[in-house]
């Protein structure tokens, strides 16, 4: 079998090398997550949960109950705070705004909410010129009066995406390539993208020639890694502001100290 591609994993290779060794040919992988992407997973299990369960009477706090239950049942011992000036509930109330403004804009007052929804979670795999893609959908429509599908994805993230940097993002894109490879069509899809901290959503329609594009750049760059990774050489360490988002200091040649992140004890 080919060797299997995602968009993390293809991320990874461009932000640091060494990071991508350590994960992928090493295997290193750890528990530890920072507080960002746990609140992160607590919004996405929520919001993944009312889709599952459409049930056209839910309200904001059922929602925050939910959360406050998956928060507190999916907390390990692994969960690290980075910036040491904020405080764990202040990470916990973001992940309530965040669902506040998911609530406010797509559920309250629209009992039909779910009624496009095909899927949330949505595993995908395609492949290219012997090359083989994965990824997960957050959500996936389809919209039967326009004939259109949407790909929806919610980042608990601080930066928004611009609609030029959107057209060509290679996360979304390499979904719209699985989504056309699966269900055979060649009208344009929407992706769609909820930046549930401000309550914004950034929205671009993808036609043929963006669907060539990013082919082309996934291809090119999961090449780019096989052929590289042929020499141990390539994998040299990246140092940057993401080093401190990153768990593997003891493994990274670069750092001589663990990463001075916080261990979170309950
Ligand atoms: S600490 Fe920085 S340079 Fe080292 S592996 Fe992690 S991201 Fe790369």
């Amino acid at each position: 079998m080919s060797e299997l591609f995602s968009y993390s994993k293809i991320n990874t290779f461009k932000n640091c090398r060494e990071l991508y060794h350590i994960n992928y040919i090493q295997g290193i992988r750890k528990k530890n997550e920072n507080i960002e992407a746990y609140l992160g997973t607590c919004v996405h299990t929520v919001i993944e949960n009312i889709y599952n369960e459409a049930n056209q009477n839910i309200n904001f706090d059922d929602m925050v109950n939910m959360y406050q239950d998956i928060w507190n049942e999916k907390w390990h011992d692994n969960v690290f705070l980075i910036d040491k000036t904020k405080k764990v509930h202040q990470y916990y109330n973001l992940g309530i705004e965040c669902l506040r403004n998911f609530f406010r804009k797509n559920i309250q007052d629209k009992p039909h909410f779910f009624s496009n929804v095909i899927d949330s979670e949505l595993e995908v795999e395609f492949s290219i010129e012997g090359i083989s893609f994965r990824g997960i959908i957050d959500r996936l429509d389809f919209n039967p009066d326009l004939n259109r599908y949407t790909i929806n994805d919610y980042k608990t993230s601080k930066r928004i995406i611009t609609s030029k940097k959107a057209q060509k993002d290679l996360q979304l894109g390499l979904y719209l390539v699985a989504i056309h490879e699966k269900f055979n069509i060649t009208e344009s899809v929407n992706l769609r993208w909820y930046f549930l901290r401000y309550g914004v959503d950034v929205m671009v329609t993808s036609g043929i020639d963006d669907l060539e594009y990013i082919k082309k750049t996934l291809v090119k760059r999961a090449k780019n890694i096989i052929e590289l990774s042929k020499d141990n050489e390539s994998f040299y360490a990246n140092e940057t502001i993401l080093c401190n988002w990153c768990h593997y200091w003891e493994e990274c040649s670069a750092k001589t100290t663990t990463n001075p992140a916080k261990r979170i004890l309950k």
